[in-house]
């Protein structure tokens, strides 16, 4: 991973994820992986220089999420995280 980009925190995917969830996905624990890292998933580091966006662990740089949207369509690739798990009482 390129050590001079720059990138967001977790918090800054909350518009493009509620555009498809509706719950707040960055209050969403999970696992990275490939470090086995668990955590918040407001604490990823979020790279939005690309077409869509990019989230990666905040530990190793393993890509933990991948969000494009194309014409009426959004294409979301969570195969970097172990789990995802959501609070569904907020
Ligand atoms: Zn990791």
């Amino acid at each position: 991973m390129n050590g001079s980009m720059s990138y967001l925190d977790g918090n800054a995917a909350a518009g493009e994820l509620n555009r498809i969830f509706a719950v707040d996905v960055t209050n969403a624990k999970g696992q990275c992986g490939n470090c086995g890292a668990k955590g918040r998933f407001a604490d990823a580091h979020l790279y939005m220089q690309c077409p869509g966006l990019v989230a990666r662990c905040a530990l190793c740089g393993h890509i933990l999420l991948r969000l494009v949207h194309m014409g009426q369509r959004a294409f979301l690739d969570l195969r970097g995280m172990t789990y995802l798990s959501l609070d569904t009482t907020e």
